[in-house]
């Protein structure tokens, strides 16, 4: 399966059983991003939170 990655519109290889939430790199920029599986089984990239970044306490 493939994706389309939001940032440099590279192709992004994303495996079949796929889980909601999983993280995936893009080749092309390094972005890191967030698998979002949507209801029509179409699956949707969001870029990964950074993590370490404390908000409050
Ligand atoms: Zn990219």
């Amino acid at each position: 399966m493939k994706a389309r990655c939001p940032e440099c519109d590279g192709e992004i290889e994303v495996y079949d059983d796929v889980i909601n939430g999983e993280i995936v790199t893009c080749p092309e920029c390094g972005m890191d991003f967030e698998v979002v599986i949507e209801e029509k089984g179409e699956i949707k990239l969001v870029p990964a939170e950074v993590e370490g970044e404390d908000w409050g306490e």
